[in-house]
C-alpha cells in the first residue's frame, strides 16, 4: 500500500508516474498548504485497473540500487561551461559524450521560481538544464516523452533526483532500455516552495521588484563552496547572498521545511539507482586539494552500472581529474550514507511559515552566524588551507629540483 491508498505524505515522492500511466486521465495533481504536489484520484473516472499502484516507486522492494563501480573527481576543461555549472560541470560532459545522432535529454529548467522538466533534442539548448534548482521540478509528461523517444530507437539521457529516476524506471517497465542513460543527483531533499514565495514577497517589499531568476550556486566570483545565491530581479538588479547569511539554506539544511518523503528517503544510500550519480566534490580541500583549483567548482561522479562506466569513460576525456577512493568520499557526503532526519520542530516552523511575514519568521528561526563559524569560512577556510598546501607543494618541488 502506498500514498494512493494511505494518503500518508511520507509515502509520496511527487514523481507523477501514477499520473502519467493513467490512461483514463483520472489522476490530477494538487498542491498542499506547504506547496508540495500530490496526486489525487477522481473516483468518477477511475476504472480500478491498478496501473497507478503498480508504477508507484514508493513500495517495498521496488527497485534494486547498484553498488558504485567507479568514482571520479574533477571538472570540465572548458572553463566557460564549468562556470555555468553547479559543481564541475560533469553533467554537460556526459550529455556531450552520450548524445550522438538522434537523442533527447531530459532535465530540470527554471522559469522564475517555478521549475519543470523539459526535453531538448539539440545540445545547443542545454543551458537551461545546467545548475541546481533547489525546488521540486514538475515532471509533467516527461516519462511519456522519454518512452516515445526510446520506442523510436533514439538515445535518451534522463536526469533528475533519484526518486524521479525511480518513477521513470517503474513507468518504463518492460520498454527496452539499452538506449537510456539515467543520471541522478546526490540528494539533500527538497524545500517547501512556500518559503520561496514568502522570500519573494519580502524582496518585492524591499526592492520594489519581484525575482526574475534565482541562481542558487552562483560563480560570478570563484566561490563555489560559499553557495552564493544570486537573485536577478525583474528590474534587472542583482543581489548576492552568501550561504551563512541566507535564511533559505539555514532553514533547508536545518531540516525544517523538506518534503515529508525526503525524511527517511531510501535513495540516500551508498548505492545508486541511476547509471550515474552526480554531486559536489565536498571535502576536496582535504583529500584531493589539487582538484580544488581556484574554487570554481568540482564534481563528484559515481558510476553505478557498466553502462554508466562506459558512458562516463568518454565524458571523462572532457574533464580534468582522477579516480577517487570511495571511502574518502563517503566521509564528506552524508547523503550517500543516510537520509535527512526530520527536525522535531518542523510542524511548528511550517505553521509559522504560513502565518508569519518573512522578517518575523527569520527573526524567530534563523540565528545569526557565530563568529567561530565566520572565522572558519572567511578567515581560515578551505581557500586559505589550499593556498598554504599549494605553497608547501611548490617549496617541495623546488627542493626536489634543486637536488
Ligand atoms: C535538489 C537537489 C539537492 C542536491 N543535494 C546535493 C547534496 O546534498 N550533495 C551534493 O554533493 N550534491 C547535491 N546536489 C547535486 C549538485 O547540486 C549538482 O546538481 C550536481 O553536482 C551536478 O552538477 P554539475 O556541475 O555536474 O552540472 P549542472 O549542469 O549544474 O547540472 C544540473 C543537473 O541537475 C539537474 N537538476 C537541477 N535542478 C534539479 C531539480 N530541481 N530536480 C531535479 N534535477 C535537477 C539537471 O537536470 C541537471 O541534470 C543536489 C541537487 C539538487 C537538484
Ligand atoms: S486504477 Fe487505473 S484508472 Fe484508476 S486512477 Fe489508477 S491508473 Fe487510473
Ligand atoms: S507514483 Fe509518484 S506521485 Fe504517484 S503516488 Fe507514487 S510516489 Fe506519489
Ligand atoms: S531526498 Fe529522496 S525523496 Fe527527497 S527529492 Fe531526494 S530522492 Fe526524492
Amino acid at each position: 500500500m502506498g500514498y494512493l491508498d494511505t494518503q500518508n505524505k511520507r509515502e509520496c515522492f511527487g514523481c507523477e508516474a501514477c499520473v502519467q500511466i493513467c490512461g483514463k486521465g483520472a489522476i490530477g495533481i494538487y498542491e498542499d498548504e506547504e506547496g508540495f504536489r500530490y496526486p489525487q484520484i477522481d473516483p468518477s473516472k477511475c476504472v480500478s485497473c491498478g496501473l497507478c499502484r503498480k508504477v508507484c516507486p514508493h513500495k517495498e522492494g521496488a527497485l534494486e540500487p547498484h553498488d558504485i563501480e567507479y568514482a571520479f573527481g574533477g571538472y570540465l576543461e572548458d572553463q566557460r561551461l564549468r562556470q555555468d555549472s553547479t559543481s564541475g560541470g560533469a553533467f554537460s560532459a556526459i550529455v556531450e559524450s552520450w548524445c550522438q545522432d538522434k537523442y533527447a535529454v531530459f532535465g530540470a529548467v527554471a522559469d522564475g521560481l517555478e521549475v519543470s522538466h523539459y526535453c531538448v533534442t539539440d545540445k545547443v539548448n542545454l543551458a537551461g538544464m545546467r545548475k541546481s534548482k533547489y525546488t521540486q521540478s514538475k515532471i509533467g509528461r516527461s516519462y511519456i516523452q522519454a518512452k516515445e523517444h526510446l520506442q523510436k530507437g533514439e538515445r535518451v539521457l534522463f536526469s533528475g533526483t533519484p526518486c524521479q529516476i525511480a518513477g521513470l524506471k517503474e513507468f518504463l517497465g518492460g520498454v527496452p532500455q539499452e538506449n537510456l542513460l539515467t543520471v541522478e543527483v546526490v540528494c539533500e531533499g527538497l524545500p517547501s516552495p512556500k518559503f520561496l514565495f514568502s522570500f519573494q514577497n519580502d524582496v518585492r517589499r524591499r526592492y520594489g521588484s519581484g525575482i526574475a531568476e534565482i541562481d542558487y550556486r552562483n560563480k560570478d566570483k570563484p566561490r563555489w563552496d560559499f553557495n552564493v545565491m544570486k537573485l536577478t530581479l525583474e528590474n534587472r538588479r542583482h543581489i548576492y547572498i552568501d550561504r551563512w547569511f541566507n535564511p533559505f539554506f539555514t532553514l533547508w539544511i536545518g531540516r525544517l521545511m523538506s518534503r515529508p518523503s525526503c525524511y527517511g528517503c531510501p535513495y540516500t544510500a551508498q548505492t545508486g539507482l541511476a547509471d550515474i550519480t552526480l554531486g559536489d566534490l565536498w571535502g576536496v580541500h582535504q583529500y584531493c586539494p589539487e582538484l580544488y583549483g581556484e574554487n570554481k567548482g568540482a564534481s563528484l561522479v559515481l558510476c553505478n552500472t557498466g553502462k554508466g562506466v562506459s558512458a562516463f569513460s568518454a565524458a571523462q576525456m572532457l574533464m580534468l581529474g582522477h579516480e577517487l577512493d570511495i571511502n574518502k568520499i563517503l566521509a564528506f557526503q552524508k547523503r550517500l550514507r543516510k537520509p535527512i532526519e526530520e527536525n522535531p520542530r518542523r510542524e511548528e516552523f511550517m505553521h509559522d511559515l504560513l502565518e508569519m511575514d518573512y522578517q518575523s519568521l527569520c527573526r524567530k528561526w534563523v540565528p545569526a552566524p557565530s563568529l567561530q563559524l565566520l572565522w572558519s569560512k572567511y578567515i581560515w577556510g578551505n581557500r586559505q588551507k589550499v593556498f598554504i598546501w599549494n605553497l608547501f607543494q611548490k617549496a617541495a618541488t623546488k627542493q626536489q629540483n634543486g637536488r
